[in-house]
């Protein structure tokens, strides 16, 4: 599996073409404020390696997806999120937009406890 694509949103902003607000940094991941936040905190951390969605990720991901998790708590605990949310979009149906792996990281006000 490549490792980028060259026609992905969120590949360029990993190498810099698309211009973002970064917030935290490691070899292998990326987290940045979302353009158009639904809470006043909300960022969202990618896999520098591109993965279209959750389903393209396997079993040799598995520190790669663990660290992404990892990533929110301490991006969370970074801004003082007392509490937060931490969601992932997987597919169309499921509400993805852009086809790079993402989890939403959203906080700053009181977030309604249903889904959906
Ligand atoms: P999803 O529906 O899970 O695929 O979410 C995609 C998210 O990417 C949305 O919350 C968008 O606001 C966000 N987004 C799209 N383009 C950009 C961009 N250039 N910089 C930062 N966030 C973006
Ligand atoms: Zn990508």
């Amino acid at each position: 599996m490549s490792d980028s694509d060259p026609n992905c949103l969120f590949c360029k902003i990993v190498t810099g073409h698309i211009p973002s607000t970064r917030i935290y940094e490691t070899e292998t991941l990326l987290a940045f404020k979302d353009i158009h936040p639904q809470a006043p905190f909300h960022c969202l951390v990618i896999p520098k390696a591109h993965r279209a969605t959750l389903n393209d990720f396997e079993p040799e991901d598995e520190q790669l997806i663990g660290s992404m998790l990892l990533a929110a708590k301490r991006i969370a605990a970074d801004a003082s999120l007392p509490g937060y949310r931490v969601a992932m979009n997987v597919g169309r149906e499921g509400g993805q937009v852009v086809f790079h792996a993402h989890l939403h990281v959203l906080g700053g006000r009181p977030l309604a406890s249903a889904l959906g």
